[in-house]
């Protein structure tokens, strides 16, 4: 007998789960809106061009060598990559007083960040807001934080519970860590408006609550790197401290290549250079230095003013196309008469509409429509094209007449 045969099933997880049950039906029509991976209008996944491109240029390069990288990870990297959040002329970088190691993709930039508040920081409480994405409450309680919830989300209104979430920082005990999801909201895709950003800001800053950004889909909000990592920056900008976590999955396309980087602001140079030190200790046992190509990828691209243009171009048209569904959606859903207001499509930004579908609704688009999609009703916009709107439309009138 296996000295694991006690061991129970696990049930899969909430989104990849979704992946696995669609790989799983044989209907020519499923359609997979679960997981938050870009697709071409022929529902084809896409490496840009200029990820091509800066991995020739790797590949040919014969000096190029595959030694291990240092704890943080590539330091060319890591300043590019500080600088396409924070902005190049941010006074916190001149400063020097921002460190940034790499890690594994946006889940493990989160968690090391977590692991060092957890070690290092003297409030373990961290406030996220409700919902949010699936992973977070995971990440950061086995990081040894203590999760709380803020109220960010109104049914009613499919939009922001600002006064909610004001009320719920207000009475967060002082020092207290709050994620904010830097733009694109998973899974609402509602976004506090620039001038709600600067209450919230103010409110962080007067109860010295301590903000982790997480920064998982720059340039995929609006098609603008600056203007999607605006909340990031007005942080930054009034002198205080505070984390961010940074995917290149979504924005360069590099899903599978595992690369992210957290940053700390901090008050000082000095500080930056302890926490760092103390990040390395995070790091080290966990799985010693991060992997090389993805990073060397993204380094390649934002060095090189070219490709770095040709990124911004290639980014924008997904997002534009991400946009476009949203209106073909709510189109199509206008046209067949589809009972309820359904603005919120056009309205919320980024990868994903949260349709307020409930599990109910969506256990049937699955087995009359095979559509796949997470049971809160979120569905991927950027898993959908031209011609698998109209399914989905009917899907989703059908199950809420
Ligand atoms: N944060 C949010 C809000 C996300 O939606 C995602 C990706 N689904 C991540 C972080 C992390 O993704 P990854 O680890 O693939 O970069």
């Amino acid at each position: 007998d296996s000295v694991f045969s006690h061991v129970v099933q696990a049930p899969e997880d909430p989104i990849l789960g979704v992946t696995v049950a669609y790989n799983k039906d044989n209907s020519p029509a499923k359609l997979n809106l679960g997981v938050g991976a870009y697709r071409t209008e022929e529902g084809k996944p896409v490496v840009l061009d200029v990820v091509r491109k800066a991995e020739q240029i790797l590949v040919s390069d014969s000096k190029r060598v595959k030694e291990y990288l240092p704890i943080v990870g590539l330091a060319e990297f890591n300043k590019l990559s500080a600088k396409l959040i924070l902005g190049a002329d941010s006074p916190a970088i001149q400063e020097n007083r921002v460190t940034t190691v790499q890690c594994l993709s946006g889940t493990g930039s989160l968690r090391v960040g977590g692991e060092f508040l957890g070690r290092h920081y003297h409030e373990r409480t961290i406030y996220i807001p409700q919902p949010t994405w699936g992973n977070h409450p995971k990440v950061f309680t086995l990081a040894g934080l203590s999760v709380k919830y803020y109220r960010y989300y109104d049914p009613s209104t499919r939009g922001l519970d600002f006064q909610g979430l004001l009320e719920d920082l207000s009475s967060a005990p002082s020092g207290a860590v709050v994620l904010l999801h830097a733009c694109a909201h998973n899974p609402t895709g509602v976004d506090p408006t620039p001038e709600q950003w600067e209450q919230i800001r103010q409110l962080i800053r007067s109860k010295q609550l301590l903000p982790f950004f997480d920064s998982a889909y720059q340039g995929f909000a609006s098609g603008s790197l600056d203007a999607d990592a605006q909340s990031v920056r007005s942080f930054v900008a009034d002198g205080g401290e505070c984390l961010v976590a940074q995917s290149y999955a979504k924005n360069m396309g590099l899903y599978g290549e595992r690369v992210g980087a957290l940053s700390i602001v901090c008050k000082s140079a000095d500080v930056a250079s302890r926490v760092e030190s103390q990040l390395k200790l995070v790091i080290r046992p966990m799985y010693s230095n991060p992997p090389i190509h993805g990073a060397s990828i993204v380094a390649t691209i934002l060095k090189d003013s070219d490709m770095y243009h040709a990124w911004t171009i290639e980014l924008k048209a997904m997002a534009d196309r991400i946009i476009s569904m949203r209106h073909q959606l709510f189109e199509a859903l206008k046209a067949r008469g589809t009972p309820g207001d359904w603005s919120h499509i056009i309205k919320q930004i980024g990868m994903f509409t949260f349709t307020g579908l409930n599990s109910e609704q969506v256990a049937f688009m699955t087995k009359e429509y095979h559509i796949y999609l997470t049971s809160d009703g979120r569905i991927s916009m950027a898993g959908l094209s031209s011609k698998t709107v109209p399914h989905l439309a009917d899907a989703i009138h059908a199950a809420v007449t």
